[in-house]
């Protein structure tokens, strides 16, 4: 966790919404980010699917099977993961997500929308666990909205409450 709050950090020096993410595999890091949304003027380049993009290329360099080795990543991410990601991290059956603060305006681990757990649509429940750190991945959070955001006009109120 402290990885995804380096990176958080990170993307809050670089005008990004601070979230950071890493995936185990193995008890090993094979990938971490930060959004990069601003960066790439890419609305989908959220921390977690950076990182799912990575697992893909270390697959790929490694010679594993990338749906067996997703099964057994574990997430760690400041930020509750939103309903995009959160249906495509189930969708690859990963192990586990662990997350900070909930995400109130997007959440797809059961603040918002229930991806993790909606029945019919996958076929494994995605196991999580949250409220690690929240007080500070909250605080990066205000301090993105209390700063400028180079291409949002949200304020910190509309997006998240605490
Ligand atoms: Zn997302």
């Amino acid at each position: 966790m402290d990885r995804a709050f380096q990176l958080a950090e990170e993307g809050l020096q670089a005008r990004e919404v601070p979230v950071g993410c890493i995936m185990l595999y193995k008890d090993k890091v094979i990938a971490s980010s930060r959004n990069t949304v601003n960066d790439t003027k890419n609305a989908v380049r959220h921390a977690e699917i950076n990182c799912i993009d990575q697992v893909i290329d270390w697959c790929g360099a490694n010679n594993e099977d990338i749906l067996k080795v997703f099964q057994q990543i574990e997430v760690f991410v400041t930020v509750e993961p939103c309903i995009m990601c959160c249906a495509a991290l189930r969708s690859l059956s990963v192990s586990h997500v662990t997350y900070g603060c909930n995400n109130d305006r997007f959440g797809g681990c059961g603040t918002v929308l229930n991806v993790h757990n909606h029945k019919g649509f996958f076929d494994k429940e995605l196991k999580i666990t949250s409220g690690i750190r929240k007080d500070e991945a909250v605080e990066l959070l205000k301090n993105f909205y209390r700063g400028e955001n180079p291409n949002g006009k949200w304020s910190f109120d509309l997006f998240w409450s605490v």
